[in-house]
């Protein structure tokens, strides 16, 4: 369960890499596309090979980003969704295109912003150092411009470059507040889940006590008639299981002689010694008072009446902890059935019932069965 869980989640966040990418390449291409309209409207003074060394940069980095998704490779990295490499990837392209822009270059310089806003959702110092390297490579360009006396405006180029400084400051101001933003968010679930999980233990905690018996900690009557309900609908044609009632001897004379307080450890020791006599599928639950129900899957007669003589045995040997008690001084009563496919709970209860009756009213300390009544 837990490990479907992670894999969901795996996989959700795989799409959320994915789709971040997709975002960039796509705004990548747009961008792309500019650029090959600048060049066709004549507004691109550089030749056209530079323009198509950006579109070749642009298209191959794309491509390599998506056979790394494609391939499952992008989990190996530090950074699987790849934001960090198309974020560098787009400031190299940007600075290049500007870098051949001549005075076109300021209506452009909103490229460095667009490949930014890819970095926004990355921790508030690693964008400052992609927002330096914009601004550091527009003042490069721009110096290196000077440097070729290509700049012929200095005094927009300097506006250019404060637009640039202050738009990126406050990029950096609101990338700090997203990352707390998503911080509190992150805490916020990480309680809620916390608060949840403490639910579900509850739950189950309440869910156990309301099918267990306080005193024998075995099932309680409830469970066992959910339960043998749901054997019966298993079972198909020709499949039986047994089913006993066990109700210990002179219950009431051991009350009477030794206190109520051992009478509910000699309680406890049976369902002790008689969890030990069972397999780990068969239900034993406490009926009510000093009666308790027996349910064995997939057995036949002589199985389940070799089991109840086993548990029957093992109780007699008993010495309740802490009580005067010895061993051989206890003795119950069995009475045996089996169920089979498209029988009643109710009439099976009741047939088992009769033979645990007859048990008694021949001298106790001995297991009977009504096998007859099962087959008809
Ligand atoms: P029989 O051999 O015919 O079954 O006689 P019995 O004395 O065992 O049967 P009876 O039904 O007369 O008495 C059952 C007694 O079990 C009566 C009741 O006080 C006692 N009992 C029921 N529940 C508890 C319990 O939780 N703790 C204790 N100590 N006694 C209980
Ligand atoms: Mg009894
Ligand atoms: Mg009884």
């Amino acid at each position: 369960m837990g490990s479907t869980q992670t894999q969901h989640q795996r996989s959700e966040l795989q799409q959320l890499h994915l789709k971040r990418f997709g975002m960039a390449a796509f705004s990548y291409g747009l961008a792309l596309l500019l650029t090959w309209i600048t060049v066709f409207v004549g507004y691109y003074d550089a030749p056209s090979s530079s323009a198509l060394l950006s579109c070749v940069l642009i298209i191959a980095s794309q491509l390599i980003f998506l056979c790394l998704f494609i391939s499952g490779q992008n989990q190996r990295f530090k950074d699987p969704s790849l934001t960090e490499a198309q974020v560098m990837v787009g400031l190299l392209w940007a600075t290049y295109f500007l870098s051949n822009l001549g005075s076109a270059r300021g209506s452009f310089l909103v490229l460095y912003i667009l490949v930014l806003a890819f970095a926004v959702f990355l921790p508030p110092s690693l964008f400052m150092r992609y927002a330096a390297l914009a601004l550091c490579s527009f003042i490069g360009v721009t110096l290196w411009d000077v440097r070729q006396h290509r700049l012929i405006e200095p005094e927009m180029a300097l506006l250019q470059g404060c637009i640039l400084a202050v738009t990126l400051v406050w990029l950096c101001l609101f990338v700090s507040y997203v990352h707390r933003l998503r911080q509190r968010m992150r805490q916020r679930r990480l309680a809620l889940q916390a608060h949840q999980e403490t639910l579900r233990g509850m739950m189950r905690q309440l869910e156990d006590l309301a099918m267990t018996d306080g005193l024998t900690g075995l099932r309680n009557r409830r469970h066992f008639v959910v339960e043998a309900e749901a054997e019966l609908r298993r079972l198909g044609p020709g499949q039986q299981s047994g089913l006993a009632i066990i109700d210990l001897d002179h219950f009431k004379r051991i009350n009477d002689l030794h206190g109520h307080a051992v009478g509910d450890r000699v309680l406890q020791s049976f369902a002790h010694t008689a969890t030990g006599c069972l397999r780990d599928g068969d239900l034993l639950a406490r009926y009510g008072g000093e009666e308790f129900v027996l349910l064995v899957p997939s057995v036949d007669a002589a199985q389940l009446a070799a089991c109840c003589e086993r548990l029957r045995e093992a109780y007699r040997l008993a010495e309740p902890a802490d009580t005067a008690i010895s061993s051989g001084h206890l003795s119950l009563s069995i009475g045996m059935t089996l169920l089979q496919g498209g029988d009643d709970l109710d009439l099976a209860l009741s047939r088992a019932d009769q033979a645990l009756y007859r048990a008694k009213r021949r001298g106790r300390n001995r297991c009977e069965a009504d096998w007859v009544s099962a087959r008809a």
